[in-house]
């Protein structure tokens, strides 16, 4: 790869996304933040400043992919960090609400490495997030914790179909970080304590933990390395998850 490649962040506005963009862009890549969050990308490119740019992009829709992709041309590096998740138990979950977060996280990951996969250059990588949820379930996250392990599975298939053309495809699964999508979760009391309690390391994740450790998936120090799910968790997949709902339900009970 050049010394100057181009770097695609989808989800790249907020969390872990935004800490990987500016860590692409320290690393010397030209970064691209895309993000369905129009405004948060066009802030987050002015904050990287020039080169780096801004684009939108809703991984749920193919064609606002394929646009993403055919404007840029070929590309070295793509970090694909959109997802979500919701709570309700299965029994209880309109399908709508499933299919929001499977859109998001499975089909989404399939329509970027799509697409990615046809502008990656030779030597490139594409890095998924996927989650500790793809291997540990949690009782009321039925939908992400199923996208999820769909998605490690799909690096995994993807690297192989990628691989004769020199492209590398792995992703990282991490426990709990703070971030503004485990903001609401992080404010019920218990859920992070406990999540601490079940790691070898004694701590949560920050977005620059995830960050690095992208770094070293796309670089060239991780040449021979494709097809792997990194767990990134502080040791949290040696013991259990949290109880989340039972959290839920003990705050619901105090008010
Ligand atoms: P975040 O702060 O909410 O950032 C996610 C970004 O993705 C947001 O800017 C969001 O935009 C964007 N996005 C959402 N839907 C999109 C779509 N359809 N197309 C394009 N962009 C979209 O979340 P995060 O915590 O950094 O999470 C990043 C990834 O890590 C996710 O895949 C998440 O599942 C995974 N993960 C996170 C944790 C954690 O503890 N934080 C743990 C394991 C895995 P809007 O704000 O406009 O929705």
């Amino acid at each position: 790869m050049s010394e100057h490649r181009t770097a695609v962040v989808i989800g790249g506005a907020s969390g872990i996304g935004w800490a990987t963009a500016r860590a692409l862009a320290a690393d010397g890549c030209r970064v691209v933040v895309a993000d369905l969050n129009a405004d948060g990308a066009r802030g987050r490119a002015g904050e990287l400043g020039e080169p780096h740019t801004a684009a939108t992009v809703d991984v749920t829709d193919e064609g606002s992919v394929q646009r993403l992709f055919d404007d840029l041309g070929a590309v070295d590096v793509v970090v694909n960090c959109a997802g979500f998740s919701n709570v309700g138990l299965i029994v209880d979950m309109p399908v709508e609400q499933w299919r929001s977060v499977i859109d998001v996280c499975l089909t989404g990951a399939f329509i970027v490495a799509k697409h990615a996969g046809r502008r990656l250059t030779e030597g490139g990588a594409l890095v998924s997030i996927s989650s500790l949820n793809g291997r540990q379930p949690a009782a009321a996250m039925s939908a992400y914790c199923a996208a999820k392990a769909g998605l490690s599975m799909l690096t995994q298939v993807a690297a192989l179909e990628l691989g004769p053309r020199g492209i590398r495809v792995n992703a990282v699964a991490p426990g709990f970080v703070h971030t503004p999508l485990t903001q609401p979760a992080a404010s019920i009391p218990g859920v992070v304590e406990e999540y601490i309690e079940n790691t070898a390391l004694g701590r949560a994740g920050t977005p620059e933990d995830i960050a690095a450790a992208v770094i070293f998936l796309c670089s060239p120090q991780a040449s021979w390395l494709t097809g792997e799910v990194l767990d990134l968790n502080g040791g949290a997949h040696l013991k259990r998850y949290p109880d989340v709902l039972g959290h839920v339900m003990r705050l619901a009970e105090a008010h």
